[in-house]
């Protein structure tokens, strides 16, 4: 329908949970009945499919959903040339890895691979000229080398506890995957306006995540030092107190550098300092 848009996203799974909460998030109300497939949006027109990961970047190759949600490991795995990624989200972040058994150094040339990411490997076997064979598996492939199916496994991991219990150990990294929303490139341009209501609100989501409100007390002389910590969107805002030396500044700040700013902050004579959450951040 030209009057809706339809997302295609993970039914149960590693992404299901965060893919739900960020569309929450953004204010979409959309009623999730666990047995249904497809859920309905009450304030915006938004219809959502609930599928397989692996389904996702066809459904929406095969222009039955407009959008969908699912890991960049699983797109380039699909090799559907007609998809273009939109926006990474910022969650499901793990590696496609080369590993084998702990102690065993083998190299990757000839030898045997088992990876449920033929097409991702072989694109590196390729780039690196080797004459490794795949052995293609679903399923729990760390067992593969203790099973002599395969002398190495290429495999996701997010922090590589699996593999130490199945005794084997990270090799190198082959591809690097976080959640990722996808589309056609030639999206239906009769959709776009929705699409960039849709888009709007998910990036104000998405930015303010990463985002906190600091509000502080601090010498007037230390605004020069403090407004290139703290910048802000265009600029931080500057309150004069009644004591005319001091001053209070509203500014934005990162919350990947967080500790870091405040404690150069603190030093530049900052105090007082409030932090507040942002919900959305809209640009
Ligand atoms: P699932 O089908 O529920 O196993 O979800 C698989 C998707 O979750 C993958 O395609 C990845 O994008 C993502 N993911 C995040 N961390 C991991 C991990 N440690 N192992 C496998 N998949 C992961």
């Amino acid at each position: 329908m030209k009057n809706k848009l339809t997302i295609a996203i993970q039914k149960s799974g590693r992404l299901s949970e965060k893919t739900i909460e960020l569309l929450k998030k953004s204010g979409f109300e959309i009623e999730i009945n666990g047995r249904t497939l497809i859920g309905k949006c009450s304030n915006f027109p938004l219809e959502v499919l609930f599928l397989r990961a692996q389904n996702i970047p066809e459904i929406v190759s095969d222009e039955v959903a407009d959008l969908g949600i699912c890991g960049q490991d699983t797109l380039a795995e699909s090799k559907f040339s007609n998809l273009k990624e939109i926006e990474e989200l910022g969650f499901g972040e793990c590696r496609l890895v080369l590993a084998g058994k702990k102690g065993v150094r083998i190299s990757i040339y000839q030898k045997r691979i088992a990876t449920s990411f033929p097409n991702i490997l072989k694109k590196y076997l390729d780039q690196k000229k080797t004459k490794a064979e795949i052995v293609p598996f679903s399923g729990s492939v760390e067992i593969t080398p203790n099973l002599e199916i395969a002398d190495l496994i290429c495999d996701l991991v997010s922090t590589g506890s699996t593999l130490r219990m199945n005794g084997l150990e990270e090799i190198e990294t082959i591809f690097k995957s976080q959640a990722t929303l996808i589309s056609l490139r030639n999206f239906d341009s009769s959709k776009k306006d929705i699409l960039d209501k849709f888009m709007m609100r998910i990036r104000a989501t998405l930015l303010a995540r990463n985002t906190k409100y600091i509000i502080m007390n601090a010498p007037r002389l230390a605004l020069p030092e403090i407004r290139k910590l703290a910048p802000g969107l265009a600029s931080p805002t500057v309150t004069s107190l009644s004591d005319y030396e001091m001053i209070s500044i509203a500014s934005v700040i990162l919350e990947d550098k967080f500790w870091q700013t405040i404690e150069q902050l603190k030093t530049l004579g900052a105090s007082g300092i409030l932090v507040l959450p942002i919900e959305k951040m809209i640009l």
